[in-house]
């Protein structure tokens, strides 16, 4: 098995949890043994959210989507980013909130749980009035935790562990465009999800009246 960063052997992660007997849970509960908590910063591509939801969907796995209000690289207040929190909700994903430290301020678009985005060290772990932190323990425990963080598993991919059942219970954070877009690099990634853009954005110049002439 290749440890590829994408849908493949991101169907195939999955697979492993399941054939190591974990369940996912989300971030609501205090982690139990045996829970894969399944983590997405969303930190580019709404479109990239929106294709591994519909994954996961079929694959009957439940994740929680961290979605920002402030991105430079997309809207949630546009059409598209009240389709994909509606949607996101709809396949039965929890979504949470993607917070640029320090502002982290609860509305009804979000359940209770935040992820900082990019944190320092001095904060990462700490608490935050009116949320779960995820990085707080113990939904932060080390060698619990695993992340695939510029299209590179520090501690290596974990399915093989997954498949084992060797994980008392594990908090897996993966960022949807590494996955849905292709590219052997990070670098490769991001250009062909630019390339991707690129033309959504040409269609949204022409819906917006723009002459392209
Ligand atoms: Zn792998
Ligand atoms: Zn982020």
């Amino acid at each position: 098995m290749s440890c590829a960063f994408d849908l493949t052997h991101y169907g195939e992660l999955l697979d492993a949890a399941k054939a190591g007997g974990y369940r996912f849970a989300t971030f609501e509960a205090e982690p139990q043994p045996g829970d894969v908590l399944l983590r997405h910063d969303v930190d580019l591509s709404l479109e990239a959210a929106l294709e591994l939801g519909r994954l996961e969907r079929d694959a009957g796995v439940r994740a929680t989507y961290f979605l920002m209000t402030e991105s430079v690289f997309y809207n949630l207040d546009s059409a598209l980013g009240r389709e994909t929190l509606g949607e996101l909700r709809g396949l039965g994903h929890a979504v949470g909130l993607h917070g640029v430290y320090p502002r982290a301020s609860h509305d009804e678009r979000f359940d209770a749980v935040l992820a900082w985005h990019n944190p320092d060290a001095e904060y990462v772990h700490e608490p935050v009035n009116g949320f779960v932190n995820v990085m707080q323990p113990p939904w932060f425990t080390k060698g619990k935790y695993r992340s695939d963080s510029n299209q590179h598993w520090r501690e290596g991919c974990p399915h093989e562990e997954l498949r084992a059942g060797t994980f008392e219970w594990l908090q897996l954070l993966t960022h949807p465009e590494i996955w849905v877009f292709d590219g052997d690099t990070m670098g490769e990634t991001m250009r062909a999800m630019l390339e991707e853009k690129r033309g959504e954005w040409l269609e949204q110049l022409a819906n917006d009246r723009i002459d392209l002439l």
